[in-house]
C-alpha cells in the first residue's frame, strides 16, 4: 500500500483497522481534554476496562465470602492461577501444561537460573547479548557470584560491531558455536527493549542445544507483540512481565514457560507450598511432592488482586488471536516510519530511526535516534500530549501498539514532531 503523510488518508486506514473498536475499551490519560498520543505501551500499557471488574469481582468475594473465597469465590482463588495456562499457552504457542504465573520477572529469571544454570568446571558460561536490560545484567552477575564465579570469566556477551546499532544473527550463531562445550545457558532477551530488534528465537535456541547449553528467553517484550511458538521451538524455559505489551497494571505478575520435555526431570527447584500437589496441598505434609508442569515450580499462594487485572488482558488477547494483532502492527508500525522519514525530508534529516528495517527483526517499536535536539524535544513532545519514552543517550522509543493506536495518532504526532522539531531549530 502506498501511504500518505494526510489526516484523511490516516483516517481510512482506520476506518478499514479491525481492531479500531478496542481503543475505546482502554482508558487513556487525557490532555488538554483530548486522549493522549501513547507510545508507552511497550513499557506499561493502558488500563483495560475490564481489568477493574476482574479486581472488584474479587474485592467482593473477599468482602462476602472471605476465607470461604478460596474455595468458593467465583473464581476460586486456590487455583485461580490455572486459569491462565489456557489463554497464556495460546499467546506464547506452548501446551497449557508449560504455562504458570508467580512472582515478576527478574525473580523468575532468578529460579528459572537454579534449575537452568549448573555449572561445572567444564561447562559454566552463560550468553547474553550486550547491554542487556539492567535487572538481567545485575540477575546474571549475582548468579554468577553466588556460585563462586566472576562475570569476566562466565559471561559472554555478543557484540555490536563497530558502527552499528543491532546486534547480527550470525555473531549470535557463531559465538554459541566458538564458546561450544563451555556453553551452559544462552539467555537473550527475545526482542531487544531498547532498539526494538528481534532475534530468532527459533534458530538460537537450536545453535544452543546443539553445543549442549539450555536455552531461555526473557519475553518482557516479546509476549503480546511477536509470534512465539515456544513448545516448538525447543525452548526450555522463558519469563515476561505482563504490564508492557498485556497491559496487566504495574508492577504485575510474571508468566513463565517451562517445556514439556523437563517436566519430569530431576531439575532442580526452590519448592513452596503452592508447588506441591494440588489434591494434598493442605494435607500439610513434610514432603515436597510437585505439581506435574510449570505449576510445579510454584511457591507461595498467589496475590489474586494482582491476577484479577492480568487474566482480564490475557483472556482478551487469546479471544483477538496473535494473528490479528501482528497484521496491524505491522501495517501501523510501517505507517509510523513512512510519517518519520517523510518529517525528517521536511525538517532536514535530524534523526536516525535504528530499529532494523526489515520485518522480521522488527515488531511494534521504532527507536528513534535525535541527532539534533536530544532532551528537549522528548519534553515538547511531553507538553503536547505525546508521552514517548526517553533512553539515553538520545534515544526515543515509539511503540504504536495495534490494540489501542489509531493511525490519526500517527499522523497527529508526525505534525507535532515536525513542529517540535522547527520550533526547537529557530534561536
Ligand atoms: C521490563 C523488563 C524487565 C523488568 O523486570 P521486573 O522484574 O518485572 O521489574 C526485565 N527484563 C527486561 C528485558 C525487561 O524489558
Amino acid at each position: 500500500m502506498k501511504f500518505e503523510n494526510t489526516l484523511s488518508f490516516a483516517q481510512h486506514l482506520d476506518a478499514l483497522d479491525v481492531l479500531a473498536k478496542y481503543r475505546k475499551d482502554f482508558i487513556f490519560p487525557q490532555h488538554k481534554g483530548k486522549n493522549v498520543i501513547y507510545f508507552t505501551g511497550n513499557s506499561l500499557g493502558l488500563q483495560h476496562k475490564q481489568s477493574r471488574v476482574y479486581v472488584n469481582q474479587v474485592m467482593d468475594d473477599w468482602a462476602n465470602l472471605a476465607v470461604e473465597g478460596h474455595f468458593y469465590a467465583d473464581k476460586p482463588w486456590w487455583d485461580y492461577h490455572e486459569r491462565f495456562a489456557n489463554p497464556l499457552s495460546a499467546i506464547v504457542g506452548a501446551n497449557p501444561s508449560e504455562i504458570t504465573v508467580m512472582n515478576t520477572l527478574t525473580v523468575n529469571l532468578h529460579l528459572m537460573l537454579v534449575s537452568f544454570y549448573k555449572p561445572t568446571s567444564k561447562r559454566f558460561k552463560i550468553l547474553c547479548e550486550e547491554k542487556a536490560f539492567p535487572s538481567d545484567q545485575y540477575m546474571f552477575q549475582s548468579q554468577l557470584n553466588f556460585h563462586g564465579l566472576h562475570p569476566k570469566d562466565a559471561l559472554v556477551e555478543i557484540k555490536r560491531r563497530p558502527g552499528e546499532h543491532n546486534l547480527r544473527h550470525e555473531d549470535i550463531i557463531s559465538a554459541i558455536h566458538e564458546i561450544g562445550d563451555e556453553l551452559a545457558l544462552v539467555l537473550i532477551g527475545g526482542v531487544n527493549y531498547y532498539t526494538g530488534q528481534v532475534f530468532n528465537i527459533e534458530a538460537i535456541t537450536k545453535a544452543g542445544h546443539d553445543v549442549g547449553a539450555y536455552v531461555g528467553w526473557d519475553l518482557a517484550h516479546a509476549v503480546g507483540n511477536i509470534a512465539l511458538s515456544l513448545h516448538d521451538w525447543q525452548v526450555d524455559f522463558a519469563c515476561w512481565c505482563s504490564y508492557k505489551y498485556m497491559n496487566s497494571g504495574p508492577g504485575n505478575a510474571s508468566g513463565c514457560f517451562i517445556h514439556e520435555k523437563h517436566h519430569t526431570s530431576n531439575l532442580p527447584r526452590f519448592a513452596g507450598w503452592w508447588g506441591h500437589n494440588k489434591e494434598r496441598r493442605f494435607k500439610m505434609e513434610p514432603n515436597f511432592d510437585p505439581v506435574h508442569g510449570a505449576d510445579g515450580w510454584q511457591i507461595s499462594n498467589l496475590a489474586i488482586l494482582s491476577l484479577a487485572p492480568y487474566l482480564a488482558s490475557a483472556e482478551l488477547f487469546a479471544a483477538i488471536g496473535m494473528d490479528q494483532l501482528i497484521q496491524k502492527r505491522n501495517s501501523i508500525t510501517s505507517y509510523l516510519e513512512f510519517i518519520l522519514k517523510e518529517i525528517n525530508v521536511e525538517v532536514g534529516g535530524n534523526f536516525e530511526i535504528i530499529t532494523p528495517q526489515n520485518q522480521e527483526e522488527r515488531a511494534c517499536q521504532l527507536s528513534v535516534f535525535l541527532h539534533g535536539e536530544g532532551k528537549s524535544l522528548f519534553q515538547f513532545l511531553m507538553d503536547n500530549g505525546v508521552i514517548t519514552d526517553w533512553r539515553e543517550p538520545n534515544v526515543i522509543r515509539l511503540a504504536p501498539v495495534p490494540l489501542y493506536c489509531s493511525f490519526v495518532d500517527m499522523f497527529q504526532f508526525g505534525q507535532i514532531l515536525k513542529q517540535g522539531i522547527l520550533s526547537l531549530k529557530t534561536p
